[in-house]
Order: C-alpha cells, then sequence, then structure tokens
C-alpha cells in the first residue's frame, strides 16, 4: 500500500516571513494521516526545516549532480542533506525549460541525491503541442526512462506527472487523461523496477487546488500531488490535505 504523499513547491517564492505558514499548516494538521514535503527555496531550507520540528519534510528544489567543487551558485545534495532536507525535486519542467536540463542530467542528478541519502522527486510532463500530435504517452515514457536511474527504488524515488500546459494555467486534464498516463508511468515503472515501481509514489501537478483535489486523489495510481500555488498558502495547502 503506497501512503499518498502531499508535497509543495515553492519555486523562486518565499522569504523568512512565509514560515510563518508552516508554523500555521502545522498547527492546523498536528497529525496529517498523509506524508507532507515542502520545497521551499534553497535559502530557506535550513530555517524550514527547523520551524516544521520533523513534523514536516522539506526538500529542495534542485541539485547539482556533482558531490562539490567549482560550480559556482549549484548546491550539492549533500548541501541539502546538511541543512536538514529530506528530499529534492529534479527535472521541473522548469528546470527543463530555463535551465535546458536534460533526462540525462536529470538522471545524474537523481543518483546524486541517492548518495546524499535524499529522495528524488522526479518530474515529467509534456507540453501542449506535445499533447496536440499525440505525443504524450511516448514522451513522458521517454522522459521516466531517461531520467530514472538504475537501482531507484519505492524508498528514494517519488515520480511527478505534471503536464506543462497544467502548471500556473489554472487548466487541468480530465481525470481520464490523467488515469491514462498514470496508468502508464506505473507500467513502466514495474516493468522496469518490479516491485520497487509498483510502491513509487506517482504524483500529479498542475493547477491543483483545494476544490478539484478530492477528484484527482481519487483518480487511478495517483499517489498524492505536487502543489505550486496553492502550497504557497497554509489554508489552502491544508485543504489540499485534508483531501487525501
Ligand atoms: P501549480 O500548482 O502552481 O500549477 O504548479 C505546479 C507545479 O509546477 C508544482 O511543481
Amino acid at each position: 500500500m503506497r501512503r499518498k504523499l502531499a508535497a509543495g513547491n515553492w519555486k523562486m517564492n518565499g522569504t523568512k516571513a512565509s514560515l510563518a505558514e508552516v508554523a500555521a499548516l502545522i498547527a492546523a494538521h498536528p497529525s496529517p494521516k498523509s506524508e507532507v514535503l515542502l520545497c521551499p527555496p534553497a535559502t530557506l531550507v535550513a530555517a524550514m526545516a527547523t520551524a516544521a520540528a520533523g513534523k514536516i519534510a522539506v526538500g529542495g528544489q534542485d541539485c547539482h549532480m556533482k558531490a562539490s567543487g567549482a560550480h559556482t551558485g549549484d548546491i550539492a545534495a549533500e548541501m541539502l542533506a546538511d541543512c536538514g532536507a529530506s528530499h529534492v525535486i529534479l527535472g521541473h519542467s522548469e528546470r527543463r525549460a530555463d535551465h535546458g536540463e536534460s533526462s540525462d542530467m536529470v538522471c545524474a542528478k537523481a543518483a546524486a541525491a541517492r548518495a546524499a541519502g535524499l529522495v528524488a522527486v522526479i518530474c515529467v510532463g509534456e507540453t501542449e503541442a506535445q499533447r496536440d500530435a499525440g505525443e504524450t504517452l511516448a514522451l513522458v515514457g521517454a522522459q521516466l526512462a531517461g531520467s530514472v536511474p538504475d537501482g531507484a527504488t519505492a524508498a528514494n524515488t517519488v515520480i511527478a506527472y505534471e503536464p506543462v500546459w497544467a502548471i500556473g494555467t489554472g487548466r487541468t486534464p480530465t481525470l481520464e487523461q490523467i488515469a491514462e498516463v498514470h496508468d502508464f508511468l506505473r507500467a513502466e515503472l514495474v516493468a522496469r523496477f518490479g516491485t520497487e515501481g509498483e510502491g513509487m509514489r506517482l504524483l500529479y501537478g498542475g493547477s491543483v487546488k483545494p476544490s478539484n483535489a478530492t477528484e484527482i486523489f481519487a483518480t487511478s495510481n495517483v499517489d498524492g500531488a505536487l502543489v505550486g500555488g496553492a502550497s504557497l498558502k497554509a489554508a489552502d495547502f491544508g485543504a489540499i490535505l485534508s483531501a487525501l
């Protein structure tokens, strides 16, 4: 049985004052039945981990594929772990688009994350043009195959399906479309990783909000959500937690 995971991606939002939202979330949901993860900007990982006091997990939004060295501005997986992070988002479509991250690079980052003891939350998803061209399954299948390292396990790997056209747009796929992709991803994971692939959580991401969370979470092979905008406020994210 896969435990549900509600993950929030704050993206490039938040300052120390935003940690009040974490305190409010914990106060309102002292013992959530699902696992809860928040991924703030790197500048807030250490402070959020302190504020979360083990009640919710904290993650980074990216890490470098190397353990250390001359990589100005980059952050190693071990540094995130050292700050109290337990997870790291990798291969988000904004990083694939803004920073030219290929699936090969994401795979190397996931291996680095594993070496540092972090759980990798690996993102895949098609653009609107790719969906319109009927390429969705081929595209997410190729991203999955290329981005997840050999030897990945249910304990150290989470997959997030985030259609690029649904991110921050208020548009979501139909439940049938979500089920089609999640069932496909599950089959691919099981074919490659066996029982470990059966155990890996598959999150849906893209315009998840309190009003659509319940039906999305009830969809086939959806084990939780990766939430952007609606994770910034404790009231919204708390309502999504309650739907899990
Ligand atoms: P929104 O929930 O703001 O659409 O963002 C989704 C996302 O990209 C999470 O990683």
